[in-house]
């Protein structure tokens, strides 16, 4: 690294869901470290500028990039104007995600489908996309990120943790396929975070939840942004196919 160079100064970082919450702090700290960041969102195109807006202020670069990643089309579409202007993708971050919990006795097939395909599928359409060019540069580092709720399961999760848990069994087949190619797949799994997608659950499922955690409380974004940090540097070039859980010791 030369002098004032960072971390990740000349990567290329696309973040789905970075709008709020996880994605947002990933977005940030990966701008923080050098990397230009692509700002995914899907609604929330304030919140994406904004973030974009953050990282140009410290001195990185960013922009906000609209793209449903349950659409197929739209992630090929997303993934061709990206390599467009900016030439390569270098980090893949896979954290758009949503839950609608409901006990599987109640559980409509809308309700299943759509975290399925969101959470699920909306990785597989990024990759899938963005693989060929992954393969021909011979680098990259893809994270996907999981749940302690596709680890251990969770009651009133059925779609979220089957969907949690197919990205665990997405990152081990092509951190395989792609290993001998130099690129490295893993996942992160975070705990109860504290996060707009928490602060939904009622007061009552929160303290519950806490109650579960060794470390006695909820985890910060920025503890799981620190995670996929590492995961995206050059100090994890030999690690692939794993999931990292960081959740205050949860899931042990
Ligand atoms: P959040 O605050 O609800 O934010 C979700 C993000 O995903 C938003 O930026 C949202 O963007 C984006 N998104 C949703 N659907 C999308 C779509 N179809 N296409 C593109 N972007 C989409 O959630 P969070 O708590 O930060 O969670 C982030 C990730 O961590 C999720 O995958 C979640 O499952 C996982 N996770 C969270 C926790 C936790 O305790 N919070 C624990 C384990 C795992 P728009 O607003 O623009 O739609």
């Amino acid at each position: 690294m030369e002098t004032g160079e960072k971390e990740l100064s000349g990567k290329v970082a696309l973040v789905t869901g970075a709008s709020r919450g996880i994605g947002r702090a990933i977005a940030l700290k990966l701008g923080s470290l050098g990397a230009i960041v692509l700002v995914n969102y899907n609604g929330s195109a304030d919140r994406a500028r904004e973030v974009a807006e953050q990282i140009e202020g410290l001195g990185g670069s960013a922009e906000a990039v609209c793209c449903n990643v349950a659409d197929y089309e739209a992630c090929g579409k997303m993934v061709e104007e990206v390599i467009g202007k900016y030439k390569k993708v270098d980090i893949l971050v896979n954290n758009a995600g949503i839950a609608r919990d409901n006990l599987i006795m109640r559980m409509s097939e809308e309700e299943y489908d759509s975290v399925l395909n969101t959470n699920l599928k909306g990785a597989f359409n990024t990759i899938r996309h963005l693989s060929r060019y992954f393969l021909k540069q011979r680098s990259g580092k893809i994270i996907n990120i999981s749940s302690v709720s596709g680890v251990l399961g969770n009651a009133g999760q059925a779609n979220y943790s089957a969907s949690k848990a197919g990205l665990i069994g997405l990152t081990k087949s092509v951190a395989r396929e792609l290993a001998s190619r130099g690129i490295c797949v893993n996942a992160v799994a975070p705990g109860f975070i504290d996060t707009e997608m928490t602060n939904a659950m009622p007061e009552k499922t929160r303290e519950a939840a806490v109650g579960t955690i060794p470390m006695g409380r909820m985890g910060l974004p920025e503890e799981i942004a620190s995670a996929v940090a590492f995961l995206a540097g050059s100090g994890s070039d030999y690690i692939t196919g794993q999931v990292i859980c960081v959740d205050g010791g949860m899931a042990i």
